[in-house]
C-alpha cells in the first residue's frame, strides 16, 4: 500500500525531531498534501496508526492539509489555482500551463509532549 510507505517516510521525519527534542511522546503531526501529490488523505489517516504503532508517535492525531494546485500561465503569465484534473489557467483558459504548486507532500509541524512540561504540548515547525 502506497499510503503505508509514505506514512512511514513521514514518521520517520517526526521520531528524528521529537529525538532531537528529548521528546517522551508526540502529541499531534500536521502535514500538507497536495491536490495533486497522490495521496489520498483518507487512506493517509488509515494507515497512520499501523505506521506509528510502537513508536514514540503511536497516539499522534494526524492532520492533513489538502493544498490547492497553483499553476502559472505560458500565455498571459498569472498564477492563479485550479483544480486537480485540469491544470486550466484560471484567467485566461489556457491549457499552457506550469504547475507552481500541487505536488508536494510535506510535513509542516509536530507537537512534541517533553517528559518534564507540565503545561500542553508545544508545537514544533519543521
Ligand atoms: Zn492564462
Amino acid at each position: 500500500m502506497h499510503e503505508l510507505a509514505v506514512c512511514q517516510a513521514l514518521l520517520g521525519q517526526v521520531i528524528s525531531v521529537a529525538a532531537a527534542q528529548a521528546a517522551s511522546s508526540v502529541e499531534s503531526v500536521t502535514v500538507a498534501a497536495g491536490a495533486l501529490s497522490g495521496v489520498e488523505p483518507a487512506l493517509l489517516e488509515r494507515a497512520w496508526p499501523l505506521a506509528a504503532a510502537g513508536t514514540l508517535a503511536q497516539t499522534a492525531r494526524l492532520e492533513i492539509r489538502v493544498s490547492p494546485v497553483r499553476v502559472r500561465c505560458r500565455l498571459c503569465g498569472q498564477e492563479t489555482e485550479t483544480g486537480p484534473n485540469r491544470l486550466l489557467c484560471a484567467g485566461c483558459g489556457s491549457w499552457q500551463t506550469t504547475v507552481l504548486a500541487g505536488d508536494e507532500l510535506m510535513l509542516l509541524s509536530v507537537t512534541l509532549v517533553r517528559p518534564d512540561a507540565s503545561q500542553a504540548g508545544e508545537e514544533t515547525h519543521v
